[in-house]
């Protein structure tokens, strides 16, 4: 089977494209149980189907080759679009372990991105320690609020916050790096999201990652009600603009300027404050509030030599990695990994620089992310 170069790159955007570093990801199931209601990986899983056998054979070719390849491999996140370890499907099917087991086979670094604590158990916990141990891996735990009900309420099938907490507590026990996806960032629970901050900072996580809530009408009046906030004072709240990034075409909502900066300064100051980072999910604000660089996933806590893509960031700032062992790979490098992850590269690069010769959609994706942008 020819594997396409989406199964294994998110799709290029005016966003992903211009901030994301780390597009290549390794998706181990189709579907995911856990059924947030903001969730918006629902709206791209669509065309992505494969049964694990394709998955793993496709994994395996691909880590097999970039093993040959003389530059360093790119980090690959697990996952984008599901809850890889989601326990019923994980016990079951081991293809999330199996995908671990290649990635240390053919030393391939890897983002797990999780909200389940089955990766505390063998024997996932065995092989995440042994890429820990070859400074392969980022564990990023995903947590929206410690508050329990309102977390019920809106991931109803993920596991409680305190066994997310505990879950970052032990890996950083056992020294894996762990950072947390505090998101996404909602309007309403404010100063539970800061509360939430200074305990994973305080369970040991090394830094925070915020994205904001970018949502439908119906979606926010369904957010609205688990957060105990009438739907028809927080749709008529002058704080939402539209989102005129959305590839999906869903007609989404956004938090507005002041409040994203207020939120964003304030968690800034509080993760400084512990001596921590904290970086900004698919948001051009971020360049402004960047000073290690704009890696948004913090995958310079990955220690092992790997290869990121450039962003607006080193066309726009400053164009040498501050990190010794992340190679910033130029078009000429391209050509030397395997297809499936040239042609995304390339198409990735096309799209910046289409972005960066539009000043106007510069501007726009720079100072507001906003569809308000003078
Ligand atoms: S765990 Fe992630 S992918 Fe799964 S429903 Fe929640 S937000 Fe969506």
């Amino acid at each position: 089977m020819r594997i396409d170069w989406m199964f294994f790159s998110i799709k290029p955007s005016t966003i992903i494209s211009s901030l994301c570093y780390s597009v290549f990801r390794v998706e181990p199931y189709s579907s995911c149980l856990y059924g947030c209601i903001f969730c918006y990986a629902k709206w791209y899983r669509k065309g992505l189907e494969m049964n694990s056998s394709q998955i793993l054979n496709a994994w395996k070719s691909l880590a097999r080759r970039l093993k040959d390849v003389d530059l360093p491999p790119p980090v690959f996140r697990l996952s984008t679009l599901v809850e890889p370890f989601q326990d019923k499907l994980e016990m079951k099917n081991r293809i999330a372990l199996r995908i671990l087991e290649i990635a240390d086979r053919y030393e391939i670094p890897l983002i797990i991105n999780t909200k389940s604590d089955l990766i505390m158990r063998s024997p996932w916990i065995d092989v995440i320690l042994k890429l820990s141990d070859k400074n392969l891996v980022l564990v990023q735990v995903s947590i929206v609020t410690t508050n329990s009900n309102i977390s019920k309420a809106l991931e109803p099938g993920a596991p409680i916050p305190q066994r997310r907490l505990a879950l970052i507590e032990r890996l950083r026990d056992h020294s894996v790096p762990v950072v947390v996806r505090l998101q996404p960032l909602i309007p309403g629970i404010e100063n539970l999201q800061l509360e939430t901050a200074k305990e994973v900072l305080s369970y040991g996580a090394l830094g925070i990652i915020v994205e904001p809530l970018r949502e439908t009408r119906n979606g926010l009046a369904k957010i609205a009600k688990a957060i105990g906030i009438a739907p028809k004072s927080y749709l008529n709240n002058h704080l939402w603009k539209p989102y005129s990034f959305s590839s999906s075409n869903q007609g989404l909502l956004y938090p507005d300027i002041e409040w994203r900066k207020r939120m964003f300064y304030e968690l800034f100051t509080l993760t400084l404050k512990f001596g921590k980072a904290l970086t900004i999910c698919k948001d051009g604000l971020w360049l402004s509030f960047s000073i290690y660089n704009a890696d948004c996933c913090q995958s310079w806590h990955i220690k092992r030599t790997h290869a990121m893509r450039k962003t607006l960031y080193e066309c726009l700032i400053s164009s040498k990695s501050r990190f010794p062992h992340i190679y910033l790979l130029s078009y000429g490098d391209f050509q030397k990994y395997p297809r499936v992850i040239r042609r995304a590269l390339r198409l990735h690069y096309n799209k910046l620089i289409k972005v960066l010769n539009n000043k106007k959609l510069l501007r726009k994706l720079i100072i507001t992310n906003s569809s308000h942008a003078k």
